[in-house]
């Protein structure tokens, strides 16, 4: 198969990149603007890869995007605005790439013949949960910019299976880390804050649960949900690690060998959503399940900011 996976120069897009080269005998291409949160470090030695081709552009580029679909047999769609506390500074960026960018593409793949368009979304689309979790029935009430923007790229991209017929999937990950973060993301900020003897600002009483899974499980998760999902369905895909804010960053310090004193609190990001939580059984009952411990995943991912 060849497939166009777009932000494949981001976190997660760049880590599914390294998968899929590692893992199949698949064609790729990455498809990126090169962002503040791109960088072609990332793709590294995939870009001597000979299954490996590298396109700079815009998903908002109708043009480009319809030359660079039209070769393809997959979509996977990674390019987004993805810093919450940026879409609260200024949402715009974040409606042009994650909702006009998406249907770009979408615009183009119907002209093309896809087998499939995979579109990665977040659990943020469903909002907060005070206890339980959130299944793909449930309905989307996205509560920050940032999560509205993904929400209404969610339902443009169900549209186009039911309008169209395009065979769109989509995935609805819980919060990602590990290797090729962009250090403005709460882990990795955190890490690097320590290890510079700096302080870690946590937002509020630090009480907001996050459910960790790390990016190599989400990236397994996208590649199988992409080959066996089925077509119009919906994908959670969560760790069931929940732990609060303040706990992984004391695990942090931890790992560094770092006072706990460094942890300063600040003012609470405004709407901040107190706790989310997925039943990923779905795609659990097609054979994923996280491979990774957290803590053994969270030390690795230590190694690795420090060694940058
Ligand atoms: P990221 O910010 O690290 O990477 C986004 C990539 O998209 C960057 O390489 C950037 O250059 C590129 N990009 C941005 N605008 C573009 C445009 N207009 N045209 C082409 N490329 C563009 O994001 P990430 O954390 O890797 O997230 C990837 C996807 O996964 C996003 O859709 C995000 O909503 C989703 N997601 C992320 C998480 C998480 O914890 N990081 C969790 C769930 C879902």
């Amino acid at each position: 198969m060849r497939i166009l996976v777009t932000g494949g120069a981001g976190f997660i897009g760049s880590n599914f990149v390294h998968y899929l080269l590692d893992h199949t005998d698949d064609d790729i291409v990455t498809f990126d603007n090169l962002t503040y949160a791109g960088s072609l470090d990332n793709l590294g030695d995939a870009l001597d890869n000979p299954r490996h081709e590298f396109i700079e552009g815009d998903i908002c580029d109708t043009e480009l995007v319809e030359d660079a679909v039209s070769t393809v047999d997959a979509v996977v769609n990674f390019a987004a605005e993805s810093h919450v506390d940026r879409s609260i500074e200024g949402s715009k960026p974040f409606i042009r790439t994650n909702v006009e960018g998406t249907q770009t593409l979408l615009d183009a793949a119907i002209e093309a013949d896809l087998e499939r368009f995979l579109q990665v979304s977040t659990d943020e689309v469903y909002g907060e949960i005070a206890e339980g979790s959130f299944s793909e029935d449930d309905p989307l009430n996205p509560r920050n910019p940032y999560a509205a923007s993904k929400a209404a790229a969610d339902l443009l991209v169900n549209s186009y299976y039911v309008t169209h017929g395009l065979p769109v999937v989509t995935t609805r990950s819980s919060n990602n880390f590990g290797p090729r973060q962009d250090p403005e993301k709460l882990i990795p900020k955190f890490i690097l804050n320590a290890a510079n003897g700096d302080t870690l600002p946590v937002y509020g009483d630090g009480t907001n649960v996050r459910e960790w899974t790390y990016v190599m499980d989400n990236c397994r998760a996208i590649d199988l949900v992409l080959r066996d999902g089925d077509v119009g369905e919906v994908y959670n895909i969560g760790s069931g690690h929940e732990m609060t804010n303040l706990e992984v960053t004391r695990r942090i310090l931890d790992i560094l060998g770092k006072p706990h004193d460094l942890i300063t609190f600040v003012e609470d990001r405004p709407g901040h959503d107190q706790r989310y939580a997925l039943d990923a059984s779905k795609v659990r009952s097609l054979g994923w399940e996280p491979m990774h411990d957290f803590d053994d995943a969270l030390r690795t991912t230590v190694e690795y900011y420090l060694d940058r």
